[in-house]
């Protein structure tokens, strides 16, 4: 979905008449120049940074899954992420790594990009993304194991509260082999760890 794709069923107008609300309630003027597009301009945007609601991981897949007779890891690493947490409706993006090993198939190297975007354009915490992720890739390849590392900075945390400026928040999901054999565990993460240190 493009931020400028068509309001067919009215819902940018009603999110708009909120937005209007809510500057008027914080002190400010709507009317005043600088304004007066902004409840619009901000029901387009938040619609577009949940577009995620209106696809699954198996319909931005679509089927593109590819025979490779290898078992080996698949590693895609510092595919960026950008999402909203849940509770502030403030932004939190980073890094996300991902590696699988798949049963005689591959899954097209795009379509890991797009399973994380599917699933970060929602409102989100990053530990349940994190689990989606990690859940969604095996589904779609039914990948023998998984693995999925996500290191995010939260607005939330950096613009109000505590203010700890600085931090990133690393979590992690292992399924099938990369939970149950440390070996395949350590091989991801030998893989990951050069992002991890930068
Ligand atoms: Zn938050």
């Amino acid at each position: 979905m493009h931020e400028n794709a068509v309001d067919t069923d009215g819902r940018e107008a009603r999110i708009a008449e909120h937005i209007r609300a809510i500057l008027a309630e914080l002190g400010e003027n709507p009317a005043r120049d600088g304004l007066r597009d902004t409840p619009m301009r901000v029901a387009k945007a938040m619609r577009f940074l949940t577009r995620g609601n209106a696809e699954t991981p198996a319909s931005v897949v679509n089927g593109a899954l590819f025979e490779c007779p290898s078992d080996d890891m698949v590693v895609l690493r510092d595919i960026e992420v950008y999402s909203l947490c849940e509770h502030h409706l403030l932004p939190f993006f980073g890094k996300c790594h991902i590696g699988y090993i798949g049963k005689g198939k591959v899954l097209g190297v795009s379509k890991l990009a797009r399973i994380v975007d599917c699933l970060a354009a929602r409102l989100q915490i990053q530990e349940r993304l994190t689990a989606e992720i990690a859940r969604a890739v095996r589904e779609s390849v039914g990948a023998e194991g998984v693995g999925v590392v996500m290191e995010c900075r939260h607005l939330c945390m950096m613009m109000r509260g505590v203010e700890k400026q600085n931090s990133v928040m690393v979590t992690s999901s292992v399924l099938g082999t990369f939970r149950g054999n440390p070996s395949t565990r350590a091989e991801f993460m030998n893989f990951v760890q050069p992002s991890l240190a930068r």
